[in-house]
């Protein structure tokens, strides 16, 4: 078991500032989306609200002022284990840490209370039922309690799915402080209405609420409708390896699909809320520590699953609603590596997922559930970019398909069925004008022609001599399109005039036609990562890690993250200077597992494919092959042209936010109030706004011309050429 005994490796510096800390605690070079806004207004004595996706980086939003603060930073944590790997992390990290909660022995809990008594802590966590226990509040009359961080807060909103009634103690808690410390909470969860509730309820003083798009670019997101899915799931698996989570929307499926596997030779285990406390938190800690590679779930494991390497996140049922989708999906790659979250649709799954909506007593509810529900039916059936969709649901206003989607991928045959639609839709509205409204089988065989009954109905026999599941998949189509509402019993919509008076046409798609092999195939190493590495080397660290891990008796990700030994592969560092210029290697960690990777890495020859793949890039090169657009362009979209190029080069990706950075220092750009506009040199660029409006409210949204475009080239070309002279 790990223990959380403390030395105090290096003082943090008072006055230290935030960009050291991160390089020199954290080993990372730059902050990412939010993370700088919400570190400055905290350390100017803001309360903040971050809303953030998971895997964005939220923990370091209050880390580092923690350290920079004076005094201790408290960190309420809805989940013991999420607590213990976040402690572990810090403490990896050479940061005085510690966790205060029920899963701590009476010695432990003595020792730890002893300890942040003489100030050893900079970080306490603590679940919220301790709050106000009588130890717990003297202890805050002692500490000088510079910050309180609220983690996953939206288990204070009643409105939220994890609402946790302790969560209240929290304003109680503050109230009882001899000073106020600053607030600081954070949630991913992206509803107007949790995010007042969490305002409110906190009391967050003119706080600064800073909301990052939703988007997490290193997800690839697909809907697959295997006739088999087992088949599909180890097919899958076959081709990708890796380890994951398998969700199940009902225990027995947990158990079948866990049983199969586990036959069939996987590392998997079952993890549901039928089981005990103890096969579930064993279960757990398998799969943080890498001994089992596979884990097969309700949606009882969920949030606080902290594990960074997580390569897929596979829906062997649709969830609920899109938004416990993206949760449960999002849990996948989060340490930024590229990860697979596919769902397998089947219309059956609508039914069970219908019963389980219905469990509830309360009609609002149940109502409420089911227009949720529809929405995710809808996702399931889009035949748009699905990374869209989802952003769109969230309110955000995508302007262009992510190229990076099942949907935007795939192939598909589209068959305009528009005609047969029309027809289906009126028959629908004249059973329901005489007051009558059938279950699919019935409402096809009149149309059929095959009943006894509607004789008289102008629409009967209509369809005479297709098939019913022609019929069938129309009208399934015409549902998920919300023309169509079926509650087992269909009815038109307002909407069906749409369809009806020609206004929009109606297509089908003809299964997906095969994939070719190229696509099948595993993703090549270069476009899986954005460059080249040794799968040999890359293993070889994996496996020094994990025998470090074993020793120090910690998940093999607390020690370096696979992010972080990836970029040992692409850098391959040879001196202490060089390691320590690797993203997720500070100091702490440079001088505990720095000599041993090293001596690893020094007995490695750079990669074959390195040396192979990396002719020298040089601006004439970059220049001939990056595609300068002739529309005006979004800086997302000036960043995948330059990535192209910079990808046939074996060189790191670039970033639309990287991009930004670039162009304020180079003083195209100015941030005003957090947005960026051009300024005066930057319009005479050729770059120009746009209003967009999203339910967020509007913002305005720079557009790059050809000569920006061009310009945006220079900056990386420079910067890279410059960075390796
Ligand atoms: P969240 O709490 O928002 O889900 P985490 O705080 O767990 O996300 O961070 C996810 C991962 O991203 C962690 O492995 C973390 O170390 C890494 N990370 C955070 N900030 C940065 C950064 N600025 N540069 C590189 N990696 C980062
Ligand atoms: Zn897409």
């Amino acid at each position: 078991m790990f223990t959380q005994e403390v030395i105090i490796v290096t003082k943090p510096r008072h006055e230290a500032h935030p960009n050291d800390v991160l390089k020199q605690y954290f080993g990372y070079d730059e902050f990412r989306e939010g993370q700088a806004e919400l570190i400055d207004a905290l350390l100017s004595g803001k309360d903040t609200l971050g809303v953030m996706p998971t895997g964005a980086g939220k923990s370091l939003c209050y880390q580092i002022p923690a350290m920079t603060l004076s005094g201790v930073t408290i960190v309420v944590s809805p989940l013991i284990s999420l607590m213990r790997d976040q402690v572990q992390s810090l403490v990896a990290n050479g940061i005085p840490a510690a966790f205060i909660n029920s899963s701590l022995t009476a010695s432990q809990w003595n020792r730890a209370m002893a300890n942040a008594r003489s100030g050893k802590y900079k970080i306490i966590y603590i679940a919220p039922e301790r709050l106000l226990a009588p130890s717990m509040l003297e202890l805050a009359q002692i500490l000088q309690i510079s910050m309180i961080a609220i983690d996953e807060a939206h288990c204070i909103s009643q409105w939220g799915q994890d609402f946790r009634p302790s969560y209240l103690d929290i304003p109680k808690f503050v109230d009882a402080l001899p000073t106020r410390p600053i607030l600081a909470a954070f949630t991913a969860t992206a509803t107007p209405r949790v995010r007042e509730d969490i305002l409110k309820t906190l009391e967050l003083k003119e706080p600064l609420m800073l909301v990052t798009g939703f988007d997490r670019p290193n997800l690839y997101f697909e809907v697959r409708q295997p006739k088999d899915k087992y088949a599909a799931l180890t097919s899958y698996l076959k081709d990708n390896g890796g380890n994951g989570i398998v969700y199940c929307s009902t225990r027995k499926e947990v158990e079948s699909v866990t049983e199969r596997l586990i036959a069939d030779g996987y590392s998997a285990a079952r993890y549901h809320a039928g089981l005990s406390e103890g096969e579930r938190s064993q279960t757990q800690d398998n799969f943080l520590y890498d001994r089992i590679k596979i884990i097969v779930a309700t949606n009882a494991f969920g949030m606080g699953i902290d594990k960074s390497n997580a390569r897929f996140v596979i829906h062997y049922n649709m969830s609920q609603n899109v938004e416990s989708y993206y949760q449960e999906a999002g849990r996948a790659g989060r340490d930024g590596l590229p990860s697979d979250c596919i769902l397998f649709y089947a219309r059956k799954d609508i039914n069970t997922a219908l019963y389980l909506i219905k469990q509830s007593e309360n009609e609002d509810e149940i109502f409420r559930n089911r227009k949720l529900l529809d929405q995710m039916v809808r996702y399931c059936e889009a035949d748009g970019c699905l990374r869209r969709y989802m952003l769109e649901y969230f309110g955000e206003t995508v302007t262009d398909d992510c190229g990076n989607c099942g949907n935007c991928k795939g192939n598909f045959d589209e068959t305009d069925v528009t005609v047969d639609a029309q027809k289906i839709l009126s028959h629908i509205t004249r059973l329901n004008k005489v007051g009558k409204s059938f279950m699919f089988t019935h409402t096809a065989d009149i149309l059929l022609g095959k009943s006894d009954d509607f004789t008289n109905l102008p629409t009967f026999g209509l369809m005479k001599g297709v098939s019913r599941s022609y019929i069938r998949r129309i009208t399934n189509r015409l549902t998920a399109l919300g023309y169509i509402y079926d509650d087992g019993y269909l009815s038109t919509t307002q909407k069906a005039n749409e369809v009806l008076f020609g206004d929009v046409t109606v297509t089908i798609r003809g299964g997906k036609t095969e994939r070719t092999k190229k696509e099948k195939a595993p993703k090549a190493q270069a476009e899986k990562y954005g460059y080249a590495i040794s799968e040999e080397l890359f293993a070889k660290l994996k496996e020094l890690r994990l025998s470090i891990a074993r020793e120090e008796k910690i998940p093999a990700f607390i020690v370096f993250s696979d992010a972080t030994l990836l970029d040992m592969c692409r850098k391959h560092p040879r001196t202490d200077e060089e390691m320590l210029n690797v993203s997720g290697v500070g100091v702490v960690k440079m001088e505990r597992y720095g000599e041993r990777f090293l001596a690893l890495l020094r007995d490695e020859e750079p990669s074959a494919i390195q040396r192979e793949t990396s002719p020298e890039l040089t601006e004439k090169l970059f220049f001939e092959y990056f595609e300068i657009e002739d529309s005006q362009l979004q800086i997302s979209r000036v960043a995948d042209n330059i990535n192209a190029v910079l990808l046939r080069y074996s060189k790191p990706k670039t970033s639309g936010m990287k991009l930004n950075e670039l162009l304020v220092e180079a003083n195209y750009l100015e941030s005003i109030e957090n947005v960026k506009l051009p300024t005066k040199s930057g319009q005479e660029l050729g770059i120009t706004t746009i209003m967009r409006h999203s339910e967020r409210g509007s913002y305005t949204q720079c557009l790059f011309g050809k000569s920006a475009q061009r310009c945006c080239g220079e900056l990386i070309i420079n910067a890279l050429l410059e960075k390796s002279s």
